[in-house]
Parts: structure tokens; sequence; C-alpha cells
């Protein structure tokens, strides 16, 4: 039995949802103690639960000590079953989390799978739908399975309402080297909001552009129905020949539309800048998929601690080590073997 301590490292859920993805697809066992230890509340939460059960779910497995507020619980995972899965995140918990629990299990199950979550879309400390589907999956397409993803409705917080679908075409994952860019293709960004006054779109693409100096009309305002809010989120696009960054800004009380942007912008900018092929998200995003795929390389950011902790886990349960090399004047080189 693999015995985690959940407040080593990153100390939070990501821990969790890892270590069911990788007991679901290696078959052992584990237990976790001092989850989520690192938080300021920590235990399990609502969404951190939702993620298991969904792994009960897909994985024929079972899961003592699990409730919201835990702070131990013990996994034994039986067979995973492709087919038809529908998941309601309570509240505006993240869909896009819980699927990172299930997807890399589904991908190497075997048969297609078919997964409706619903629930936040769109949250802070959460991968955005849009992040899912144009940085994260295209890079796991390279490996070889083919997934698909609609947002058929945004889920803010608190209300959630969100809805994805997902479809999954296995395929065994080969490793892939992520060095390069490639050429950039566009320079683009959103500011999304729903049943909130025009005005903050609009000064969020004025602070953006400040800091970037975009093409003229590069960012645009995109106006959804009312009653998929309250809501807002700047995305800021930056397309390139062999991969997308996409950096969010999520709208929330007492932060202004100025700061929530000019923050992004940033962050975009350094982004831009460092010629890395993966940002600091799809960097920890992308360890598993490929230390499932047997190793691989690619160039990163400076790596944060959930891309160590994660690398941690991995090496748990798989035996591959993950290097992060760093490099004078070039980006990081992330190297699983
Ligand atoms: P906790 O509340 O314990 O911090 P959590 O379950 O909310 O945990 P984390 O452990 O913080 O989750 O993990 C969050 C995951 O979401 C990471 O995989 C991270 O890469 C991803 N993520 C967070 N923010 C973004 C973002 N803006 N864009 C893309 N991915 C993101």
């Amino acid at each position: 039995m693999i015995i985690i301590d959940g407040s080593e490292g990153e100390g939070g859920g990501q821990v969790v949802r890892n270590s069911v993805a990788l007991s679901l697809v290696t078959g052992q066992p584990f237990r976790i103690v001092n989850a989520r230890g690192k938080r300021s509340k920590p235990g399990l939460m609502r969404q951190h639960v939702t993620a298991v059960e969904a792994a009960l779910q897909i994985g024929g497995a079972r899961c003592d000590g699990l409730f919201v507020g835990t702070s131990e619980i013990e996994f034994h995972p039986g067979r995973v079953t492709p087919g038809d899965y529908h998941f309601a995140v309570g509240t505006a918990g993240s869909t896009g989390l819980v699927l990172q629990t299930i997807l890399l299990p589904l991908i190497l199950a075997g048969g297609p799978s078919r997964v409706v979550l619903e629930g936040g879309t769109h949250n802070m400390l959460a991968p955005p739908f849009d992040f899912i589907d144009r940085c994260f999956l295209p890079v796991v397409h390279r490996m070889g399975p083919t997934v698909t993803a609609r947002l058929v409705r945004h889920g803010f917080y608190p209300r959630g309402g969100g809805r994805i679908e997902v479809d999954i075409a296995p395929a065994p994952l080969r490793p892939i080297e992520a060095t390069e860019r490639g050429a950039l293709r566009a320079l683009s960004g959103e500011a999304r909001f729903a049943s909130l006054p025009f005005d903050i779109a609009a000064r969020e693409i004025k602070a953006a552009q400040k800091t970037l100096g975009w093409d003229e009309g590069a960012i645009v305002v995109r106006q959804l129905p009312d009653e998929q809010g309250p809501g807002n989120i700047l995305l800021l696009e930056a397309e390139y020949e062999h991969v997308t960054e996409i950096v969010s800004g999520f709208g929330k009380l007492g932060v202004s539309a100025e700061s929530l942007a000019k923050t992004a912008a940033q962050r975009m900018a350094g982004y831009i800048e460092s010629t890395a092929f993966a940002g600091p998200y799809l960097a920890d995003q992308l360890l598993l998929p490929f230390a499932l795929a047997g190793g691989g390389t690619f160039t990163s950011v400076k790596p944060s601690q959930h891309a160590r902790t994660a690398a941690d886990i991995i090496t748990r349960f798989t035996g591959r080590i993950t290097n992060f090399g760093e490099r004078p004047g070039a980006p990081w080189l992330v190297d699983i073997r």
C-alpha cells in the first residue's frame, strides 16, 4: 500500500487527484493522510470528494473514509470501464478538476467514453474550459488519443450551472518531445462577462492593452446570456505553431478590472518572453500524461511547487523520475524518464 502524506510539497488538492488517477491506471491502492494539509482549511472539500466519487464510478473502485472535511482516505482501485458518464459537481466546483482526475484513466481504458460534467467551467485556481480545450488537449492529441471537448454553458462561481461534454477516443500514449513553440500564429483575447456591467470588460481590455500593446481589436468583449452569470473572465491567448498558452484573470469582488487585467497581461508578457513550450499550469498538467507515456521532454517556465509535487507523486506510483533542469538564458528542460 502506497502511503502519501498530503501535507508534503504543495499540500493541496492536486495531490489527491493525481494519486487517484495514478492508482486507477497502475492498479495500486493508496492511503493519503493529512490531505490538503497545507491549506488553511485542510481536508477534502466538496469538489475534491466529487473528483474521487467520479473516479470510484469509472474505476469500480472502493474508498474508505470519504466525506467532506476528511483528512484521510484509503483508495482501492478496480477496473476502469469506458462508457457514458454524467457527473454533477455540487456547488460551482470546477468541472475541469474532475476531468483532470478521470481523463487519463479513461484514455487508457481500451474503449470510447463520453463524459458530461456540470458545475463551474471558469473557476479561480482551476483550469478554465478554454485552457483544457486549446492548451492541454492539443498536446494530448499529439501523444495519440483524440479527446474533443465542448462548452455547452458557462458556469461561474458561486452560481455554477455550467456544462461541458467530452468525447474520448482512447489510444496508447506515445512519448513526445515538446521543446519548441514554433512560429507565432496569433495573439488574441476575450473579456467575457455575463449579467455584469459592460464597462468591466471594456476596462479590462484597456488595461491589458496598456501592458501588452497588441493590435487594436486583438482583445474583444464577449457578452454571455444573463442567465449564465454573474461572471467575468479575461482570457489572453498566444497561439504558436506547436502550443497555445491561455492566461486567465478571474473577476471577483474586491479586485478591480484594471488590476486583474494588468496581472494577467504581465503573466502573458512573461510567458511570451520566456520562449518556453509550457507555461506554469500546463507544465504541472503535462507531467501525468508524459509519465504515463513512458517519458518525454518539454521546456517550461520556472517549475511551480505544484509541478514538483506532481512529479514526486508520479514517482511513488510509477517509478518514473522527472528531472527539472535549469539552463541559463534558456527555458527549463523538464525530462521524464
Ligand atoms: P487546493 O484548494 O487544495 O489548492 P485545488 O484542488 O483547488 O486545491 P490545486 O492543488 O491548487 O487545486 O490544483 C489546481 C490545478 O488547476 C493545477 O493543476 C493547476 O495547474 C490548475 N490551474 C490553476 N489555475 C489555473 C489557470 N489559471 N489556468 C490553467 N490551469 C490552472
